[in-house]
């Protein structure tokens, strides 16, 4: 099993050191995991900085690549929040290290934290939706450096109400986009820790994602404690079973590879 999507002390809003997530990992039975740090440029809370120390960030990896060697693979990767303005400084950042993986994730809204609020103040369920899907659809029509979206449908996170509408118009869009290009979607299973009916993004949506064509798919737990690492990926993946899905897919420099998801559940 493979875990995708994880923060250790290198991200601005995680204390774990990466040795308790990987013996959580090697506990676990897990055979390969790719740490995910924060870049989180111009992030609208003043109070955190989600800069990315590269060049640490890189020389730990290796570090605990040998310390590990044998017991647990280890992958070097990065998620960035994504905003339509700053694409071309994250192309820049990017360029200056070989990542494994990359996720592109959108954690602000028309400069307005999702996180604390902000941007939905003054706005319907269904504007927010709205607005958060269209500019995630602006930001992968002009970026392309990334292997998949993170937890697509995260403004669900933050809405008490359901939004009447699905969006899937403007998501078949984005699908459409990033399909042909390599490119795929995570299952991020957080959305079990925040009370959601599951995962990120719904069911509804990772099967818009299999009728679009899509088969890139990775899964993660976005733990940034190490307790819970691969959390719900069992009902994670009998899920994707049932939707149709055939494979997972883990990186190494930014290439899929393929495993039956019949032999892992
Ligand atoms: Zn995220
Ligand atoms: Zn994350």
């Amino acid at each position: 099993m493979f875990d995708y999507h994880m923060h250790s002390d290198f991200s601005a809003d995680c204390e774990t050191p990466m040795e308790d997530t990987i013996e959580s990992a090697i506990e676990k039975g897990l055979s390969e995991i790719c740490f995910t740090e924060h870049i989180d440029y111009e992030y609208p809370d003043p109070t955190i900085d989600f800069d990315l120390d590269i060049p640490a960030y890189a020389a730990k990896i290796k570090a605990v690549q040998e310390q590990y060697k044998g017991r647990i693979t280890i992958k070097k990767g990065v998620e960035i929040g994504v905003q339509p303005y700053l694409l071309k400084r994250y192309e820049e950042t990017l360029a200056q290290e070989p990542f494994d993986f990359i996720i592109c994730s959108m954690h602000t809204t028309e400069k307005k934290d999702l996180h604390s609020g902000d941007f939905f103040k003054g706005k319907t369920v269904e504007e927010a939706y709205e607005m958060y899907y269209r500019e995630l659809l602006e930001c992968v029509q002009a970026f392309d450096q990334f292997s998949v979206l993170g937890h697509v449908d995260l403004v669900k996170r933050y809405t008490k109400e359901k939004s009447r509408l699905d969006f899937h118009d403007i998501l078949t869009e984005i699908f459409q986009t990033i399909i042909p290009r390599g490119q795929g979607i995570e299952l991020n299973t957080s959305g079990y820790r925040y009370g959601l009916d599951g995962g990120m993004p719904s069911a509804d949506i990772l099967k818009l994602y299999k009728a679009c064509g899509g088969e890139i798919l990775t899964i993660g737990s976005d733990s940034h404690v190490a307790e819970t690492v691969a959390y719900q990926f069992k009902p994670s993946l009998q899920l994707l079973k049932e939707i149709g899905f055939k494979y997972i897919a883990t990186f190494s420099e930014r290439k899929p590879t393929f495993h039956s998801i019949e032999q892992l559940v």
